[in-house]
């Protein structure tokens, strides 16, 4: 009997695309060298945070919105 194989889900790894195995150590990466590349990307700001400057003035006006001075219902 002949059953055909289903197939099998492959990773590759994201620095430099070759097969891995979920069960691999170093899992999604094929080694441990792959790994610490992607990292690296990190570290070299390719993926940089942009954190937005806030204006002090702005948070001041942001938050005098919620106070609700003027609406009253109670009493
Ligand atoms: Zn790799």
């Amino acid at each position: 009997m002949t059953q055909k194989k289903k197939p099998v889900k492959v990773f590759r790894c994201p620095s430099c695309g070759m097969l891995v195995q979920p069960t691999d150590e170093d899992f999604p990466f094929c080694s441990d060298r792959c790994r610490k590349i992607d990292l690296g990307k990190w570290a070299s700001g390719v993926y940089k945070i942009s954190s937005p400057v806030l204006d002090p003035e702005v948070l001041e006006d942001l938050g005098g919105l919620g106070t609700g001075r003027g609406g009253s219902d109670e009493d």
